[in-house]
């Protein structure tokens, strides 16, 4: 018989918001378990695959007003968090020194699109502060890699990005050093399998993102038909390429009407290349179409990118809920906190949103009735919200291993 453990709080999942939660909690005194299907790499996780840009204004042509906030705010949060995780863990690599936007002379349609939609999204003043319009000399000095290649472009100015691998390796090396109990290849666990691991938590926090896919009811429709997947996958494919030839300082996006593509730069001369967004659940290999499309489009932004050494093709799928916004569930009945929806802005948004699903653990910890009411719910109108929900039945979990 497993002997059995309590906590305070039992996180699920340990992807991106997994591991800044189990930081986050463990700082502030809580006893937490974090559990998760696979192993401690991140693997298998929408995280483990993200070019991790940072870049409210950019995301702003294609998303809410309300990420864009939640982005300001969290890029903050990035930059006061990752100092102080690289007081004990290897520094993670995070810069920002802005988004360049270029296009081909062909496709100067596509910039009047994009700013437009920017201006119509972003805040005024972020738009006069940061938006920048480059001529081709402009574009030079910005990244020489790219002088004479582009007439215009735009310097999206303060905007992030990170290394995705390296942050998720520095959450979870600062959480277990400060006592997170982690249970690794648990398989398929929900809130009412922890028992099988030996675990008894009085709160539990659901950060499986697509895995939690069952805890995100449909919504209803006008008819059956209509009805939306409270949680959906929508897929990513990117590229990773090492590229010591191309010398990018900081993310380049290509608008283009078929195959817009951003490229990421990362340490060491590795570049992430993506992403497509496909409206399906297929996790399988990507495609060649893909990979046509993601490397013929590099390639058109710097000719070096012919003689790069492509290292991984990836994919994966971003949870995503019907209004494409993240959310933040409470059931002060059976004690369960999820919080999903982070979509493709998962590194841009995590840190605030992380911090009001965590606020909301708090409460419930410290016996607050009406734990959906914290500030965090004021300050983000509508990302917190109380339900009742069915009692929770148990999957697959299996013993799991401890660390
Ligand atoms: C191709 C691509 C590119 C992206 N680029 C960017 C970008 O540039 N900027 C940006 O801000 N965001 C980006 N994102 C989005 C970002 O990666 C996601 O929004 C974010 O990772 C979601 O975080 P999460 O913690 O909810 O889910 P995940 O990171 O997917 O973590 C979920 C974890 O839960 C585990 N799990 C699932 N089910 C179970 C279960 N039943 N039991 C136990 N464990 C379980 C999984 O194994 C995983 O480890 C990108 C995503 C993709 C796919």
């Amino acid at each position: 018989m497993t002997a059995v453990q309590s906590f305070d709080v039992a996180i699920l999942g340990a992807g991106l918001a997994g591991r800044l939660a189990a930081w986050l909690l463990v700082r502030s005194g809580a006893r937490v378990a974090l559990v998760e299907r696979a192993g401690p790499d991140g693997a298998g996780s929408a995280a483990y695959v993200a070019a991790a840009m940072l870049a409210p204004l950019a995301e702003s042509a294609i998303a809410e007003r309300r990420i864009v906030d939640l982005g300001i705010a969290s890029v903050d949060l990035w930059r006061a968090w990752l100092a102080e995780l690289a007081e004990s863990a290897e520094p993670v690599f995070f810069q920002q020194d802005g988004t360049l936007v270029v296009w081909h002379a062909r496709d100067r349609a596509e910039m009047s699109l994009f700013t437009s939609r920017v201006r119509a999204v972003a805040p005024p003043e972020l738009v006069a502060q940061r938006l920048r319009a480059l001529d081709g000399k402009g574009v030079g000095e910005v990244e020489p890699a790219l002088a004479g290649r582009f007439p215009q472009g735009l310097l999206l100015a303060g905007e992030g990005q990170l290394d995705n691998r390296g942050a998720l390796r520095a959450l979870l090396s600062c959480a277990v050093s400060e006592g997170v109990h982690c249970v690794w290849e648990a398989g398929e666990v929900d809130a009412g399998s922890l028992p099988q691991l030996g675990i008894h938590a009085d709160v539990v926090l659901d950060c499986r993102g697509l895995g939690a896919r069952r805890a995100w009811p449909a919504q209803p429709g006008q008819t059956a038909q209509h009805s939306q997947p409270g949680l959906r996958g929508l897929r990513g494919e990117v590229v990773r390429v090492h590229a010591p030839d191309v010398k990018l300082h900081r993310p380049v996006r290509l608008l283009h009407p078929r195959y817009p593509i951003y490229i990421a730069p990362k340490p060491n001369d590795l570049y992430v290349i993506g992403a497509t967004e496909l409206e399906s659940e297929d996790d399988s290999p990507m495609s060649v179409r893909s990979a046509l499309e993601l490397l013929s489009a590099a390639h058109s932004l710097h000719p070096a990118f012919g003689e790069a050494r492509v290292l991984e093709l990836n994919v994966q799928r971003r949870p995503t809920r019907p209004d494409h916004l993240p959310a933040i569930r409470v059931d002060q009945r059976t004690r369960v906190v999820r919080v999903n929806g982070l979509y493709r802005h998962g590194f841009l948004i995590a840190p605030a949103v992380t911090e009001a699903a965590c606020a909301v653990v708090g409460a419930l910890l410290n016996g607050d009735p009406a734990a959906h009411a914290v500030p965090a719910a004021l300050r983000w109108p509508g990302m917190i919200e109380a339900v009742t929900e069915a009692p929770a039945h148990t999957v697959g979990a299996r013993s799991g291993t401890l660390h």
